[in-house]
């Protein structure tokens, strides 16, 4: 399966901890996400992320384009809902894409728990029968 991860920055060190914890899981697919978010997470768990642009320069937007091509089976995007973000119409785009396409997204660590543990049980394989063709 392919994940992406994004985390506002009050969650960067949210995103570490969660990914330290699931490194065992997280190591099993391919893994990409936005600049700074994946180069924390690489540093501390080692994992391989490809990673797009930082947020700010357009990351989301290449995630969101992603999205539309049906190349990312789960999103975990961890928000901080309590900032104003100058990128924040790229951010609602990223969700409202995800509903389009039915992709599996998570924007909070209660949620990003709850999928982490649904693709440990193999209960989002279905993406994979939905769509067998991606990169
Ligand atoms: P970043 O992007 O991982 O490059 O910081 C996420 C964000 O928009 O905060």
């Amino acid at each position: 399966m392919n994940i992406a991860l994004i985390a506002h920055d009050a969650k960067k060190e949210l995103m570490v901890q969660f990914c330290i914890a699931y490194s065992g899981i997280l190591s099993q697919h391919n893994l990409c996400a936005t600049g700074t978010t994946g180069k924390l997470v690489a540093e501390a768990t080692g994992l391989r992320i490809f990673r797009f642009l930082s947020g700010s320069q357009g990351g989301a937007q290449q995630i969101a384009s992603r999205i539309s091509y049906n190349e990312i089976d789960l999103l975990l995007f961890l928000r901080d809902p309590l900032t104003m973000k100058p990128n924040e119409p790229d951010d609602a785009n990223l969700i409202r894409l995800c509903d389009v396409h039915s992709i599996p997204v998570a924007t909070n660590i209660a949620t990003a728990e709850a999928l982490i543990h649904a693709l440990e049980k193999g209960d989002l394989d279905w993406r994979e029968i939905v769509n067998p063709k991606r990169i």
